[in-house]
């Protein structure tokens, strides 16, 4: 295999610090929120990647979700291989874009047209934007805590990375922008209600990540996903599925299909990249002819559907077969009925926030419903528990509030092991 280099992590981050904003390309791998030094990966296979001082970890961060199959699969890997032997992008339709596509709609039947982008930002972005041009209004309903990424308006009171910065936004958001987005917290359905009362007829959208998965995992309380349906329906607003991490995550059918509440539209990246840089967003064919050409809503990128990710994501999605995310599911109930044992061993308090195979262990008492409970988690605990974990060889996110991602390369033995690192981690 070809390196990249060999020079320890020492020299590497040296030379990020004089290249990069905090040394990253991306502020959450600047491990700040839970301090000592970031890593510098330089390789990964299956469920294991190793710095660049050959360092082994068990790694739960897995792309931030991308890889649901585990680092260097095989079949994604030659997928890539093969398809850049024959020239990387062209700017015209390549097959790979339709047998990616034709895949997706399959598995996502609200999904009638779809536009890929090169990231899960730029595919939110026109998301709102094709909202805002089908219904004629401009506001746009999130909720606190989630994450829809960099989009300007979208960072009011974000999770993900802004959430351990303690950043209310970020700078640079013109107020005349951020007071385009109103913020409600997740799981209450009388806020939205009255947001609609307030706003009548403004609102153009409700984006929702189905299952909060950026301000540690918060689950939908029953009934809500429906609720806002119903509500975004009866009130003439689109109802957005952001399901960036949770599709084909959740399920085969991603959070839409799990929870039975089909959306207007859908925004997807990550999985359907399988690790290449992508975003999509697709819904019915009627909201969908108003892109362009076929419609006045412009939105385009000299390397959107690239042929690469294409292949990844067609290669990710014919690697996974159903049955798959139930032994998944099994594995992951097991590692938080382990989290949640170690913590009362250990006399700490302890919670785990869990929505199918996304999980997340938070320092406080109770899995929180919202932001607002999730942010009251206890950061140093989280900070000390993160280190501890690294030196036993697990790299969990560098923050409190971010999920864990086992994935299929996550045997029994990983679980196994993930859980014996956090009893010792617990105790101490
Ligand atoms: N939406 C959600 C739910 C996300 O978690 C993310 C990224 N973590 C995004 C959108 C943005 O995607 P990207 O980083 O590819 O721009």
């Amino acid at each position: 295999m070809t390196r990249v280099t060999s020079a320890g992590q020492a020299d590497l981050r040296e030379r990020a610090a004089a290249l990069f904003p905090g040394g990253v390309n991306s502020p959450v791998r600047a491990f700040r929120a839970v301090g000592g030094e970031a890593l510098v990966i330089e390789r990964g296979e299956g469920a294991y990647v190793w710095d660049a001082d050959g360092r082994r970890y068990l790694d739960l961060v897995a792309t931030w979700g991308a890889t649901i199959l585990g680092h260097a699969h095989p079949a994604v890997t030659d997928a890539i291989r093969r398809t850049a032997g024959e020239g990387l992008a062209f700017g015209a339709t390549h097959p790979s874009e339709m047998a990616l596509g034709e895949r997706i709609r399959a598995r996502l039947p609200s999904i009638e047209r779809l536009r890929f982008t090169s990231s899960g930002t730029e595919a939110v972005m026109s998301a709102l934007r094709l909202a805002r041009a089908a219904t004629g209004r401009d506001l746009v309903l999130k909720f606190a805590g989630a994450y829809h990424g960099h989009v300007d308006a979208l960072l009011a009171e974000a999770g993900s990375g802004l959430a351990t910065l303690a950043l209310p936004g970020s700078a640079g958001v013109p107020p005349a922008v951020a007071a385009l987005t109103v913020v409600l917290p997740f799981n209450d359905i009388a806020a939205v209600e009255h947001a609609f009362a307030a706003h009548h007829d403004r609102i153009a959208a409700v984006i929702v990540e189905p299952v909060v998965a950026n301000a540690g995992v918060l689950a939908p309380a029953d009934g809500y996903l429906a609720a806002l349906r119903e509500m975004t329906a009866s009130e003439g607003a689109l109802l957005i599925f952001d399901e960036v991490i949770t599709g084909f995550r959740l399920g085969p059918g991603g959070a839409q299909r799990r929870f039975g509440v089909t959306p207007d539209l859908t925004v997807l990246g990550k999985i359907i990249g399988g690790g290449m840089p992508i975003g999509a967003y697709g819904g019915r064919i009627e909201l969908m002819s108003l892109v362009a050409p076929d419609g006045p809503v412009y939105q385009a990128g000299t390397l959107a559907g690239h042929p690469l990710a294409m292949a990844a994501g067609a290669a990710t999605l014919d690697a996974i077969d159903p049955s798959m995310y139930v032994a998944l599911e099994q594995r992951t109930e097991r590692l938080a009925g382990g989290l949640v044992e170690a913590g009362r061993a250990a006399g700490r308090q302890v919670a785990v926030g869990r929505a199918g195979p996304l999980l997340t262990l938070f320092f406080r008492r109770g899995a929180p419903v919202d932001a607002t409970q999730a942010f009251e988690a206890d950061r140093a605990a989280y900070a000390r528990f993160h280190r501890r974990m690294l030196e036993a060889g697990v790299l969990l996110p560098p923050s409190q509030f971010e999920a864990w991602f086992p994935g299929f390369a996550h045997g029994d033995a990983e679980i196994e092991a993930v859980i014996a690192a956090v009893v010792d981690a617990l105790q101490e």
